[in-house]
């Protein structure tokens, strides 16, 4: 018997018509292995319950007599049958309709199993399922499973076929797990807790099932996240950076600042996968303001140092021009040059700069999606940084990739993504974190406040102001409409030229044109204007250090990591930094997550509470998140497995025998079926 599960056509179940297989694959169901991987999602409790210890409403199994003469009424077109049963010496009225079938078998003193719902007042139980033990019992006594499915199949229908399933093949689901850990965890073999999944004796041995899937199932992820890790660092067709160590320490040592212990860590991690034959696919986690950046300028140094291009990917424009002007800053003593490119440079600019680009006149380009359109070439390309993780979708990462030959990839993220998902969305990415921010920061203090106290907001503003710091009035987000959003922001900075007549009041939003935005930044950097009136384009990456007060009205229309990186641009200088969220939530969620802006300013846990508040499949908006969908784990309830898995994996893939031995055999399979072999690239 060497044909697989998943060469076997559903078709083969007996009881599987052509018509039924063509309904299953609506379903997602092809083969045997599909049929018996779709798992029921709850059971429904059949087993034999006593009278004397059921509430009135419960849906209930017992077994009972028949003792009277059934009764029949009719009444337009309907039917109702009645009739007395017996149980544990209790009478009751046992009621069916449209049954009328039933009439003749209720024969006096017969057994029954009757499954409906009990009325205690009434002493009656209308009856949705019976079954007479002389002729065999199917479900009474049992858990029925219930299956996700609809359409032309019935539950009756796909339990049959299930069960069939397992009779035919139940003998042939083969093994997967390594055998050392079936021991270790004392695990069932899978053919019986795939069997018992559908058919448990008993909820505990229902759990016990799901419980050895739900480990398989997280062990088979992390196999396949860790194998393509394993492949690509096994492939020696990367770049290798060969920048000697005292040219970067020459460079580190230009900075006005000395690195974090943190930045430290993550230098040499990301270092060193440079200098390495793979590919690096690495991600660089760190709050708002735990200083990416200048490890992203350390990478891009390194690249040129070694004799290649390096690229900043940006999600906004104003983020472009920012990195660039720090980018020039740093690298002009060094000789390398940087070049800009996004959608508003045009004409001869651009050409000029494609050319540049393409002949290697240029080190480093910093750019929006711009860079990744088909007129962009490179020299020679030996690094991608791209910033802001979440808002570009993997595609677009690995355009960029493919403008070069096997450049290392380092995506940084300023939103910290919980240990959870960090495992799950990036398993096959290295992960480094930047876990503390430059000392001498002091933590930005967040007041909630209510639409009412406005006025003493209004006093806050210039008690900062009066001191010579600056302030960012962010306006309230209405997404469906930028016309509005626009319109929003247009009042208010006239509310507030009118409330602050004697400062410079700024006005930023996505409808003005680069130059104006550029021009409005750049009036704000040099403290010309004490109060910026704004949409949320400030939201990434921007950086002026003297601005202290961030005042987000209606804050509850906005999701928690926005709040939180909005709240990162004050923060940045030397000066105490003040976060004031302006809303009337209504829900009690609404108003929880006021509370833990004010609670924490720690990103990591805020998008913890945030997850815990939403669920993790609500955490980033879903499709560029890369979050698997699971059959039967939950990434939350079940996340202790997932470590564990995680580990386990990690022990397995390091063994040179796990990539011959004979017993890993059903693994590599699955490896070889989900890709992980191929030529492709990371993305
Ligand atoms: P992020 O991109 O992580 O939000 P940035 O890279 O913009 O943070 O850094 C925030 C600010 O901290 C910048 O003004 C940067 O110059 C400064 N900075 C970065 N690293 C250090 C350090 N080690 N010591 C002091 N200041 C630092
Ligand atoms: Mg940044």
């Amino acid at each position: 018997m060497n044909l697989h599960l998943d060469e076997i056509s559903v078709k083969q179940v007996r009881g599987v018509s052509a018509l039924k297989e063509g309904e299953l694959h609506a379903f997602g169901i092809f083969t045997v292995k599909d049929l018996l991987e779709y798992y029921p999602y709850r059971y429904e409790d059949y087993r034999l319950r006593s009278l004397s210890d059921v509430k009135s409403g419960d849906k209930i199994t017992i077994q009972a007599k028949v003792i009277g003469t059934p009764v029949m009424q009719r009444y337009g077109g309907k039917s109702r049958l009645s009739c007395k049963m017996m149980a544990e010496e209790r009478m009751f009225t046992a009621t069916w309709f449209n049954r009328q079938f039933l009439r003749d078998q209720l024969i006096a003193g017969r057994e029954i199993i009757l499954n409906g719902k009990w009325e205690q007042q009434r002493m009656q139980l209308t009856v949705s399922d019976s079954e007479f033990p002389d002729q065999g019992v199917k479900r009474g006594g049992t858990l029925q499973p219930v299956y996700s499915i609809g359409a032309n199949i019935t539950q009756t229908w796909i339990r049959k076929i299930i069960a069939q399933a397992l009779v035919q093949y139940g003998d042939m689901i083969p093994e997967i797990l390594p055998h050392d850990i079936l021991q270790k965890y004392k695990m069932l073999p899978r053919k019986q807790a795939i069997s018992i999944i559908h058919l448990p004796e008993d909820t505990k041995e229902g759990q016990q099932g799901r419980q050895r899937m739900v480990y398989e199932e997280l062990f088979l992820f992390q196999l396949k996240m860790q194998a393509y890790r394993a492949v690509t660092r096994g492939r020696m067709d990367g770049i290798v950076h060969t920048v000697q160590n005292a040219v970067v320490r020459e460079f580190v040592r230009s900075l006005p600042f000395e690195l974090t212990d943190a930045q430290k860590k993550v230098e040499l991690e990301i270092l060193h996968d440079m200098r390495a034959t793979y590919c690096m696919n690495r991600l660089l986690q760190g709050d708002v303001g735990s200083g990416k950046t200048i490890i992203a300028a350390i990478a891009l140094y390194t690249t040129v140092r070694s004799g290649l291009q390096g690229a900043l990917m940006v999600p906004t424009e104003i983020l472009a021009e920012q990195h660039l002007r720090s980018l020039v800053r740093l690298f002009e003593p060094f000789g390398i040059s940087v070049g800009l490119l996004t959608g508003s440079v045009t004409g001869r600019k651009r050409k000029d700069l494609l050319a540049s680009l393409q002949m290697g006149m240029i080190d480093v380009v910093v750019g929006t999606h711009a860079l990744i359109q088909d007129e962009v070439f490179f020299r020679d390309l030996g690094l991608v940084v791209t910033d802001e993780q979440h808002r570009f979708g993997v595609n677009q990462r690995s355009v960029l990739r493919r403008k070069g030959y096997n450049p290392d990839v380092l995506t940084m993220t300023a939103t910290p993504i919980p240990r959870t998902l960090a495992i799950t969305a990036f398993g096959d990415m290295d992960v480094s974190t930047i876990t503390e921010r430059p000392k001498g920061r002091i933590p930005i203090t967040t007041y909630w406040v209510k639409h009412s106290l406005m006025d003493r907001v209004l006093g806050f503003i210039s008690k900062e102001v009066d001191q010579g710091r600056q302030a960012y009035l962010i306006c309230p987000l209405i997404e469906e409409s930028e016309k509005i959003d626009v319109q929003n922001v247009i009042d208010l900075h006239i509310q507030m030229q009118q409330a602050f007549p004697t400062y410079r009041v700024g006005i930023l939003h996505g409808r003005m044109t680069p130059a104006e935005k550029e021009e409005i930044m750049q009036a704000f950097n040099n403290n010309e204007v004490h109060l910026l009136v704004s949409t949320t384009v400030v939201e990434v990456g921007v950086d002026v250090p003297n601005a202290t007060l961030m005042i987000i009205m209606d804050a509850d229309r906005f999701g928690l990591s926005q709040l939180h990186q909005l709240r990162g641009r004050v923060g940045r200088g030397a000066h105490a930094s003040f976060c004031i969220l302006i809303a009337d939530p209504k829900s009690e969620v609404g108003q929880e997550r006021m509370r833990v802006m004010t609670e924490t300013d720690d990103g990591f846990e805020v998008s913890r509470r945030d997850l815990d508040l939403r669920g993790p499949g609500d955490f980033f908006g879903t499709k560029q998140s890369g979050l698997p969908e699971f059959r039967l784990a939950d990434m939350v309830s079940d996340f202790a497995v997932l470590e564990q898995a995680r580990d386990d994996v990690a022990v397995l893939v390091g063994d040179a025998s796990f990539w011959t031995s004979s017993s890993y055999e059903p693994l590599r399979r699955y490896l070889q079926q989900e890709e992980v072999f191929q030529e492709n690239l990371i993305d």
